[in-house]
């Protein structure tokens, strides 16, 4: 499979790119994104009785990337270690709660959201291909609190791969921070900064410009390399799962293969509702993919009226904090297979200088074939809580936005397969308010409280947080970070 750019080719790049080289080295040409030249046809009657494991090796070989059978078995075997061994997508029939209304519960992984469907099988590629080429990489992170825990675990004592990890100091829960710095693997640096997350995040931007950084990470023989949610290694797995859904409704007789059905993705960078858009591409029948996010609804806006503008918007701190974000950079795929390159890269650019950007009429109406979005409130999601709650069906903050987009934005009485991106443990304090139990709980006390009124269980991988050692204990400054780095790799 053949990886172009998104705003086109610069002529200092190759043209066209490997699956392999376009994930140790996501970016491309003017600042865009790469994305398969083509995307492969699904046959989902072949498909229909396929493990999730086997599937996954399908749309792998589909998409024909340039890893060893061995390698891409090995990455895939890594589902064999969630919740349910043979499955790691449980679906939930919710039709007593909400008619036509099926979760998808994405957060069965080793961290309890759903970075991991993608960051195990990806840390297993990356790592085998660092060792292979006999190359070292440095993976930088700035998390908000899911993807650092979910790339720290993946990529802990993996050889030729150190990871540096940046999260904004008291702006995580308890456990997310506590899955961070109790994480003992040698080629990890984890590091605390005083500010914010979008603070963590520019620290880095400043750090890949720094020439001295750069020097010394020639000296140290050490390439870069990026583990967000742009990089296409981790898009991959995200078509998966939207595939499995629909199979499995299927299997169950709510479907008949070739029947419509819905998707609803808590979005914030876009990347799960990408797998989804591409499935659609490649076959899948996905009536429509329904966005659902915070108030920072900047993708709301974007798909209602066209406009993309984050003039005068600041980030809202909200109880879904993964969903925190104004800038949402797979949409930028989505603009390129339905637009092309030229018109993306001169959206894109209009954004950069202007913040903004707005599509013609027609342009809309195409969006608009494919998406339609809402947002909630925190009061709104807290609500949806506590509704299912009191009919045995505990949501976390993000996926509990997914409530108001089944309600208002289904046109058609088909199916809805909304994906469930973290468990209630990971935000359990906003749940526990949620449910109108104490206030200003820690992790701990909401946790206990939460399993006790409704007899859930806490899973071993966050119960055990709170009795390791916190072994990174490093906070910082933003000016100091690049030299804590520096020390780290030489
Ligand atoms: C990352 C994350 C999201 C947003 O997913 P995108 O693919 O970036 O749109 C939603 N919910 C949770 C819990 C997350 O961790």
């Amino acid at each position: 499979m053949n990886f172009i750019e998104t705003r086109g080719n610069d002529g200092k790049r190759a043209k066209n790119e490997s699956f392999s080289t376009v994930i140790l080295n996501p970016s491309a040409s003017f600042g865009g994104l790469y994305v398969p030249e083509n995307l492969p046809k699904l046959d989902l009657n072949l498909l229909k009785e396929f493990s999730y494991g086997e599937l996954a090796l399908k749309v792998l070989e589909l998409f024909n990337v340039d890893i060893k059978k061995d390698v891409l078995e090995k990455a895939v075997k890594l589902y064999e270690n969630f919740d349910d061994s043979n499955n790691p997508a449980e679906i939930k029939d919710l039709n007593n709660i909400e008619k036509n209304l099926y979760i998808s519960e994405l957060y069965h992984g080793p961290t309890r959201a759903f970075k991991d469907m993608a960051l195990q099988p990806f840390g297993e590629i990356v790592g085998s291909l660092a060792i292979e080429r006999n190359e070292k990489y440095l993976i930088l992170v700035a998390t908000s609190g899911d993807t650092g825990p979910a790339t720290l675990q993946t990529f802990r004592n993996r050889e030729n791969i150190k990871v540096v990890c940046l999260y904004p100091d008291g702006g995580t829960s308890d456990v997310q921070r506590l899955q961070m710095v109790t994480d003992n693997g040698e080629n990890l640096k984890v590091i605390g900064i005083n500010g914010s997350f979008d603070d963590a995040q520019s620290t880095l931007k400043n750090l890949l410009k720094s020439e001295n950084f750069k020097n010394k990470l020639d000296e140290s023989g050490f390439k870069l390399s990026a583990a967000n949610s742009v990089n296409f290694g981790r898009i991959i797995f995200q078509t998966i799962y939207h595939i499995h859904g629909y199979l499995k409704l299927v299997k169950d007789n709510i479907l008949n293969i070739g029947d419509k059905y819905y998707i609803t993705v808590p979005s914030g960078n876009f990347g799960n509702a990408l797998g989804g858009f591409y499935a659609k591409l490649m076959g899948l029948p996905i009536e429509k993919i329904l966005i659902s996010s915070n108030s920072n609804n900047i993708l709301y806006e974007f798909i209602t009226t066209g406009r993309y503008s984050i003039v005068n918007r600041e980030v809202i701190n909200t109880k879904s904090p993964a969903m925190d974000i104004l800038k949402s950079s797979n949409i930028e795929r989505v603009l390129f297979s339905l637009f092309g390159a030229k018109r993306t890269r001169e959206l894109m650019e209009e954004l950069e200088k202007n913040g903004c950007y707005q599509i013609y009429e027609n342009e809309i109406a195409v969006v608009q074939k494919y998406f339609s979005a809402s947002f909630s409130t925190d009061s709104e999601s807290y609500i949806a809580i506590k509704n299912l709650a009191d009919k045995n069906y505990l949501l976390d903050t993000h996926t509990a936005t997914c409530i108001k987009a089944h309600k208002e934005l289904r046109d058609l009485d088909l199916p809805n397969i909304a994906y469930s991106t973290a468990e209630w443990t990971k935000f359990a304090p906003s749940v526990a308010e949620a449910l109108n139990l104490e206030k200003n709980l820690t992790d701990q006390e909401a946790l206990n409280q939460i399993s006790k009124k409704l007899s859930l269980k806490i899973p071993h991988q966050i119960e055990n947080l709170f009795k390791l050692d916190e072994v990174h204990q490093t906070v910082l400054s933003v000016s100091e970070i690049e030299s804590e780095i520096i020390k780290f790799i030489i």
